[in-house]
């Protein structure tokens, strides 16, 4: 026998949570007959929802033993959702998919079959399209992309979802990363493995709405920065080094000046556009440096990941 662990990252999902269910319960039996000795096992986490989410889950457990839950004591973010989803799933295999119905459960058994035939340790999903997608967060979304790639050895794959299917081996290996600052896009290319990528067409939430306003997904994109890359920190270097250039060529040109015309006081303007200048990068660097020590303080506490108020494992003996 074969164990399916689904995970599923739950923020105010209420309206969702029925349709999906439906839905990976009808993808499951299908499954199942394919891959005869298959079990399944639903991973919910209730990420500190405001509305009835966890009712709704607790309603799905009664009815079906295959449901189990972790519901945090606040909204921890979905990264910590799928942290605690990884740490917590008995199978041999997991999958983790999005409430929305936006990671098609239909792509299920093509995912299992790359990692259960085609000895791949991991299957991902990534969407070829953004329609139905504001175009400024698209473009966005792209230059992000771009710009992480450039920066860091975690391979990010643009339009990567976090549908995703792997081996315990690499479930093991995730739960093994306890950072706290969380970017599970650059977790994933950083840490390797083999893995099959399958395409899809963007498909828009089944109902409920985006928990990511554009600020939320600009401070996750500097998480991931930040998180994966040091090359924001030598910046400093190489500006000053710009900065000295400039001034050395400055320093050469007032000295034949003085030379050449006397030294009448001018210039004033000039200079204090240039100590502006210079302590706006100054500033910023210091900036840059602030953002990286913030997130060693944070690192260094130690704290959990998570807090869980209540798990469905408490029911069982
Ligand atoms: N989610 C979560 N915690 C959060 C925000 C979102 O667990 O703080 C879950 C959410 O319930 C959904 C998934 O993460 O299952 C993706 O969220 P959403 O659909 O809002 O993002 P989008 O698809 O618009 O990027
Ligand atoms: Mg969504």
């Amino acid at each position: 026998m074969s164990l399916l662990s689904v995970i599923v990252p739950c923020y105010n999902e209420q309206e969702a949570l029925p349709f999906f269910y439906d839905a990976i319960v009808k993808v499951s039996a299908e499954m199942k007959n394919t891959w005869g000795d298959l079990e399944f096992e639903y991973l919910f986490i209730d990420d500190g929802s405001k509305d009835s989410t966890l009712s709704v889950i607790e309603g799905l457990r009664e009815k079906d033993k295959r449901v189990r839950y972790v519901s945090f004591s606040r909204n921890f973010g979905k990264e910590a959702a799928l942290y605690a989803g990884l740490s917590n799933v008995k199978g041999d295999l997991a999958v983790t998919m999005d409430a929305d119905m936006q990671d098609p459960p239909a792509l299920l058994p093509e995912l299992y079959r790359a990692v259960a035939e085609e000895g791949y340790d991991s299957a991902a999903t990534r969407r070829v399209t953004r329609k139905g997608e504001p175009p400024l967060r698209s473009f966005f979304a792209r230059m992000f992309y771009r710009l992480i790639n450039k920066m860091s050895a975690a391979d990010i794959v643009d339009g990567a979802r976090d549908y995703r299917i792997m081996n315990r081996r690499m479930i093991d290996t995730i739960v093994g990363m306890k950072e706290y600052n969380r970017f599970t896009k650059g977790i994933y290319g950083w840490i390797g493995f083999d893995t099959k990528w399958i395409e899809f067409e963007n498909v828009e939430r089944v109902a409920g709405e985006t928990k990511w306003s554009f600020w939320k997904l600009f401070k996750y994109a500097l998480e991931g920065i930040i998180g994966f890359s040091t090359i924001p920190l030598s910046m400093a270097t190489w500006f000053g080094l710009f900065m000295s250039a400039i001034s050395f060529i400055g320093i050469l040109f007032i000295i034949v000046k003085k030379l050449v015309y006397g030294d009448p006081t001018s210039g004033w303007s000039s200079m204090v556009c240039i100590i502006l200048l210079v302590a706006g990068i100054q500033l910023f660097c210091m900036g840059v440096i602030g953002q990286y020590l913030s997130k060693a303080y944070l690192e260094s506490k130690h704290r959990p990941i998570y807090i869980a108020k209540k798990t469905s494992d408490e029911d069982e003996t």
